[in-house]
């Protein structure tokens, strides 16, 4: 076991709630501030694909981190439901991709990387998909694509923390900045006074370029509004996921439909629109027909943490000891949580890590500010 030490955390998102998990599961001692309620923002607001949307467009970073990720959900879901009664139901359907325009590079990208992604002709994904809307001339399928219903992982996440002695959880709590004490880093500041400890860890989501901005640099993570909407169908209504022209549908065990999303640059405004509810209604009904007939039960939006290329910040500030970011996962926070959770945690605790954290190190990506 490691040498105990006293970590602060900032956000309760899913990153902060692994990271703390993480830790804490380790012997270190662990206070988590979030100021709302625990894991209400992206990582409740999100689709939960295990899988970046496209990942052959993506970084040999992005890839690393999800990978890892992909293999190890299964395991941390069966420990979260058996430690918590919560079930964060990983739901492997496969997920069908129509009418991509670099389907080549798809395709060149899963041999590369060993992926069991693979053309299929239309009409079979039509016979695995029969409620699979007509006109798509192409398709591809990779079978082992999982979903993760991500308000059940907070949930999860969050009995699991409060069952542990070794973590204070403190909600309603908002971090204004940082305490600085003999060269490094030393707490934060929050309305009711300072909170101390041997680090502080920066997993505030979309928020985190603020924070750090109070230590005058630039943290490039932007807040990305995303809108999604919920049916709610027979369990068997709907038996992979699928996606095209960038929308995507999102089947839970129990027959919820999640569509999504929006992409927009609205600053920290997550009000729900009229405009993106008839776009997203239009691209479901395009996609899967049928939903014409099936009532909307939801329409929300939460804020993406975007960061340039979608690579997570993980690691300790340069000039600033103690202080570490685990942020800026941007559309892929919740299939890279367990890998970059497990990477901060080898970081933290200086042990060998799961896999070469030089592409998310801070130094040298952070401006002046
Ligand atoms: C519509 C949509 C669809 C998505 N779909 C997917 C998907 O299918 N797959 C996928 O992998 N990812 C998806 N994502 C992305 C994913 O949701 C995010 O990358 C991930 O949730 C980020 O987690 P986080 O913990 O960094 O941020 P958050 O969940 O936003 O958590 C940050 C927390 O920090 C708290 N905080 C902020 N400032 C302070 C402060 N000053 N003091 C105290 N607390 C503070 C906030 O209140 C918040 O709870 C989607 C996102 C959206 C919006």
């Amino acid at each position: 076991m490691a040498k105990q030490q006293q970590v602060v955390i900032v956000g309760g998102g899913v990153i902060g709630l692994l990271t703390a998990y993480n830790l804490a599961s380790e012997g270190q001692t662990v206070t988590l501030l979030e100021r709302g309620g625990l894991g209400q923002e992206a990582s409740w607001a999100g689709g939960g694909i295990v899988s970046p949307l496209y990942p052959w467009r993506y970084s040999q970073a992005v890839t690393a981190l999800a990978h890892w990720s992909q293999d190890f959900y299964p395991q941390l879901a069966q420990r979260l439901f058996a430690a918590t009664g919560v079930d964060p139901e990983v739901h492997t359907t496969g997920l069908y991709w129509l009418d991509l325009d670099d389907e080549a590079q798809a395709l060149a990208w899963a041999v590369r990387e060993g992926r069991p992604l693979s053309k299929v002709d239309v009409s079979a994904a039509h016979d695995a998909v029969p409620v699979l809307g007509g006109g798509y001339s192409q398709a591809i399928y990779m079978a082992n694509v999982a979903n993760i219903r991500n308000p059940r992982l907070v949930k999860s996440l969050k009995a699991a923390l409060l069952a542990l002695p070794n973590v204070t959880i403190r909600e309603q709590c908002d971090v204004s900045g940082f305490v600085l004490g003999g060269g490094r880093v030393v707490g934060v500041n929050t309305a009711t006074g300072h909170v101390l400890g041997d680090h502080v860890v920066l997993a505030a989501g979309a928020w985190s370029g603020q924070l750090l901005g109070t230590l005058g640099l630039g943290l490039p993570v932007e807040p990305v509004k995303g809108q999604m909407i919920l049916y709610k169908c027979a369990s068997d209504f709907l038996s992979s996921m699928v996606l095209a022209k960038g929308r995507y549908a999102i089947p839970r065990r129990d027959g919820h439909i999640l569509i999504g999303s929006t992409l927009e640059h609205e600053g920290f405004d997550k009000t729900p629109t009229d405009t993106a509810l008839e776009s997203l209604k239009a691209s479901a009904q395009e996609l899967i027909p049928a939903l014409a007939d099936a009532e909307v039960v939801g329409h929300w939006a939460g804020l993406r943490p975007g960061s340039p290329e979608g690579i997570p910040f993980i690691g300790e500030v340069p000039g600033f000891r103690g202080l570490w970011l685990n942020c800026g996962h941007y559309r892929n926070g919740l299939v890279l949580a367990p890998a970059s959770c497990q990477l901060f945690t080898d970081l933290l605790l200086a042990r060998a890590p799961i896999i070469d954290p030089v592409p998310y190190a801070p130094a040298g990506r952070l401006n002046a500010g």
